[in-house]
């Protein structure tokens, strides 16, 4: 039967503008292209994983401003359950500045996270029920790490299975660790948490060692376009990434995640359920943008049939 999902995360707003070049200190640059949209790690992995098929409540904090408008109505025209969204009095909706050399594509990014960096414990535990109906919880690092730490300990307690997408990675306790059930560091983050620099099957396979020292239970390193290193204690293997032509990764983490947890509260295996991830992936990185390049569960079996 298929397990409820649910994904904690930050959602902010995303405000690009493409550029002749990227500014100096001081200088005003006439911009030919700007966009707006929502984004942020958590809200890209829960529409990763909507669009997928999964049945996900999304939990993230907004302000009561214009951007949190850019929320719901992206989440009503996707049919995403909004009844689970925390909103701050104080505190603006997070956003992004983005800034894209049109040349060299080089960028330049302030994120304020705003509201979703100031989820209270007393807000979490306002959710333990639905966190307790859920197969899976999928967080990030991009909210208050208190928030995370507190929602994965109610999951826990429960025997909902936790994965944690080690983006944007900074220091985890030990505490948090050992509760997780699956982490899902990319290279850089996995050298950062656990010192091994991942450059070949044998340095992942010490990294996911360090991470099983420490109580995870299975480590999933994704490698952009060469796939991603999976490992248990019992067996461990690299499954390859599809070939495609990629014109936009950014977001490929999120649909990665997005489709292991759709996949997972399917009933599928984590095996099976990396290879529908990288799927899902391959898809959205021959797509520009984030969300709007999120498959649906349809293209997905279509592409994995043609491949
Ligand atoms: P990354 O966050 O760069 O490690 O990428 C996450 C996942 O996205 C990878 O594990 C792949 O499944 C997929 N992916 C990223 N880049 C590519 C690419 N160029 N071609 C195909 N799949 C990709």
């Amino acid at each position: 039967m298929k397990k409820k999902v649910m994904v904690f995360g930050s959602f902010v707003v995303d405000l690009m503008a493409r550029t002749p070049h990227l500014p100096v200190a001081g200088e005003t640059v006439i911009g030919s292209l700007f966009k707006m949209g929502p984004g942020g790690k958590g809200f890209n992995q829960g529409v990763a994983a909507h669009k997928a098929g999964a049945d996900v409540t999304m939990v993230t904090k907004l302000g009561k401003d214009l951007f949190a408008e850019v929320a719901l109505d992206a989440m009503k025209t996707l049919e995403m359950d909004t009844s689970s969204l925390f909103y701050s009095e104080e505190i603006e909706t997070g956003s992004a500045l983005i800034m894209v050399d049109e040349e060299t594509s080089e960028n330049k990014i302030v994120v304020v996270l705003g509201a979703c960096s100031a989820i209270g414990d007393k807000e979490v535990e306002s959710i333990s029920e639905i966190i307790e109906e859920s197969g899976y919880l999928l967080t990030q690092l991009e909210t208050n790490i208190s928030a995370v730490e507190k929602v994965i300990d109610i999951a826990k307690k429960n025997g909902v299975k936790v994965i944690l997408n080690t983006a944007p990675v900074q220091p985890i306790s030990d505490v948090i660790l050992k509760k997780v059930d699956i982490i899902t560091p990319n290279e850089v983050e996995a050298e950062i948490l656990t010192g091994i620099c991942i450059d070949s099957q044998e340095s992942a396979s010490k990294a996911a060692d360090w991470f099983f020292d420490k109580g995870v239970k299975n480590v999933l390193i994704t490698l952009g376009s060469r796939g991603v290193f999976i490992a248990s204690e019992s067996k461990q293997e690299i499954i390859p990434a599809y070939k495609v032509k990629a014109i936009d990764t950014t977001g490929a983490g999120d649909a990665f995640n997005g489709g292991l947890v759709a996949a997972l509260a399917d009933g599928k295996d984590l095996w099976e359920a990396a290879r529908f991830a990288n799927a899902l992936a391959a898809i959205a990185v021959q797509r520009l943008g984030t969300t709007p390049a999120m498959p649906t569960r349809k293209e997905i079996e279509e592409f994995i049939s043609n491949n």
